[in-house]
């Protein structure tokens, strides 16, 4: 989400005339998109603003912005640590950055605003996509739910559907763009278009989106287990748009901890959408997230994490140390859990992941799967690419021998058969580029 905010931000900018710099010496304005998810980010803002300090002290001209959850949550904290600071602004702002910046631009005084409670809206807000065959499309803002650890519904605010014909625009000019995939955003796209009447709800807005002629693959993150539909699991196997993966975050497999933490979901009922998943697409790819150490979790507790991990067999696993964050509920929870346990269990688990990976991934040797070609290999090495299976697994493979220059494959669905495979990547050899 805050990638996508990113794009937004960086679309303003540019249609004002700016152009990216990653040199924050050559910058004219140094911005920090954050994230307060979890806590390391907080501190690494403030050694960041030290360097930035120091440009500033040579050029008191160099405008420095900080926006995001972080600034939201922190804002009277960084207007006292960070005086230098010109404008702090909430992730609900990312739309009407520009207007924001022409305002400081005009006073030059410093700007806070960190509002989320304004209406959702980025019909014609100027966006610069990140990659070019795959972008994101936020559906969605905000969160209802209050997961007690979490800090979003306080950051971003209430949840709000976009109306699903601007999102059906966005997707038809990516398509005229040329792109190949996107991925629908929201914190929970489940509950997509329930919280207003005449909305359509996720269901159909998929139906749509499966009928828009030129677009390849099409994704979604992230599913929250209480509101997910099992229509959707055959909407999934009969739309040939959208891919065969599901991010469907456990975060304990702890029925006692699930209900501290406020998921309002049990196991049983969680158990109950993968065996549907399982029955109805068998070659699905299920991923989740997943926390440790969450207070008072006792090594029972944490053990039952590790069955479900065992019984369930994630294609791989986002795991997550807890952390305490600030006006969480579960930051006023006793119990809180030692570091070095949480390191430990972490570590069990990753290993425990890593293992059924690797059986998993080794188990495809022989098949042959679509490959959306990204780019050249991050190694360097000569005529071989990566690009992502439908089942958003990453994938190498060599090219053709004999040609020289295969790179007219970068953005294209190919073919390739899986030779070898470790627990994070596929190794394959390709076979041909993908025809209609
Ligand atoms: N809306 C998504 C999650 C957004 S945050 C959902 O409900 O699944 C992404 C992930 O960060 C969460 O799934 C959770 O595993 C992790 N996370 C959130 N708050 C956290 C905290 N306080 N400590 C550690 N991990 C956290
Ligand atoms: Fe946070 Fe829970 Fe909302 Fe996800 S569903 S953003 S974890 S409160």
């Amino acid at each position: 989400m805050n990638v996508n905010d990113s794009e937004f931000i960086e679309g303003q900018l540019e249609a004002m005339g700016y152009k990216l710099t990653k040199d924050m010496n050559l910058a004219d304005i140094v911005i920090l998109n954050t994230c307060c998810v979890r806590k390391q980010v907080e501190e690494k803002i403030y050694s960041t603003a030290g360097i930035i300090q120091q440009i500033k002290n040579i050029r008191p001209d160099l405008i420095f912005i900080i926006c995001g959850c972080l600034a939201q949550k922190e804002k009277e904290n960084f207007i006292k640590r960070i005086p230098m600071v010109d404008m702090i602004l909430g992730p609900s702002q990312a739309s009407s950055f520009a207007m924001l910046l022409n305002e400081y631009l005009e006073k030059r005084e410093k700007l806070v605003v960190c509002n989320n409670k304004i209406p959702f809206n980025l019909k014609g807000i100027p966006i610069k996509y990140s990659h070019p065959i795959k972008a994101y499309v936020q559906i969605m803002k905000g969160c209802n739910n209050f997961c007690s650890y979490c800090v979003v519904p306080y950051t971003r605010g209430p949840e709000e559907s976009r109306p699903t014909e601007e999102i059906l625009a966005e997707i038809r000019h990516l398509v005229d763009h040329h792109y190949k995939e996107i991925l629908l955003l929201g914190q929970n796209v489940n509950s997509f278009g329930n919280h207003s009447a005449n909305h359509d709800s996720f269901l159909t807005l998929l139906n749509k989106v499966n009928k828009i002629e030129g677009i390849e693959r099409v994704r979604f993150i992230t599913s929250h287990p209480k509101d997910f539909h099992l229509d959707l699991i055959q909407v999934i196997k009969e739309s040939k748009k959208i891919c065969e993966h599901i991010h469907l975050p456990l975060q304990s497999g702890s029925d006692r901890i699930l209900k501290k933490m406020n998921r309002q979901y049990d196991m049983q009922q969680y158990y109950t959408i993968i065996n549907h998943i399982r029955k109805q697409i068998p070659d699905a790819s299920i991923t989740t997230d997943v926390m440790v150490g969450f207070p008072g979790e006792t090594e029972g507790d944490f053990e039952r994490t590790m069955q479900a991990f065992k019984n369930i067999q994630y294609d791989s696993a986002y795991t997550f140390i807890y952390s305490n964050r600030e006006n969480t509920l579960s930051s006023l929870f006793n119990n809180q859990i030692d570091l070095s346990v949480k390191k430990q269990r972490l570590w069990r688990l990753i290993d425990l992941q890593r293992r059924i990976s690797a059986i998993k991934n080794k188990a495809m040797a022989g098949q042959i799967v679509e490959i959306l070609v990204e780019d050249k290999s991050k190694k360097g090495i000569d005529n071989q690419f990566w690009g992502k299976t439908r089942t958003n697994k990453v994938a190498v493979f060599n090219a053709e021998n004999g040609s020289s220059d295969n790179d007219y494959l970068i953005g294209q669905l190919v073919n390739i058969k899986i030779i070898d495979a470790d627990a994070y990547t596929l190794f394959g050899e390709f076979i041909n580029v993908k025809t209609k």
